[in-house]
């Protein structure tokens, strides 16, 4: 993706974070410090957005491990199958 950064690397996976992620931080320390009149509001701010991405990162990792398992165990086509049917790509139409 475009305008992402590296922020690290696990089980293979790399982790990229988008630029504008860091709009969103500055956002909220300018919040956080515009609510409270302080320097620790604008940090709280800032570290619930952390913690939310930290919350979303485990979420997402727990897909991709689960996804790299699956393939380590050769479950890949059955998937594939799987989404495809759910999208009725594989049953006949009513038509014919
Ligand atoms: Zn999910």
């Amino acid at each position: 993706m475009g305008g992402s950064f590296t922020i690290g690397k696990f089980s293979g996976i790399e982790v990229r974070v988008h630029w504008t992620f860091l709009l969103l931080l500055a956002f909220f320390a300018f919040t956080g410090y515009q609510a409270s009149g302080s320097l620790l509001g604008a940090l709280t701010a800032t570290a619930v957005i952390v913690a939310l991405f930290i919350c979303v990162l485990l979420h997402e990792f727990g897909h991709s491990l689960v996804a790299q398992h699956c393939l380590r165990l050769g479950w890949e086509h059955s998937g594939r199958q799987r989404s495809l049917r759910s999208l009725g790509s594989s049953s006949p139409s009513p038509s014919s």
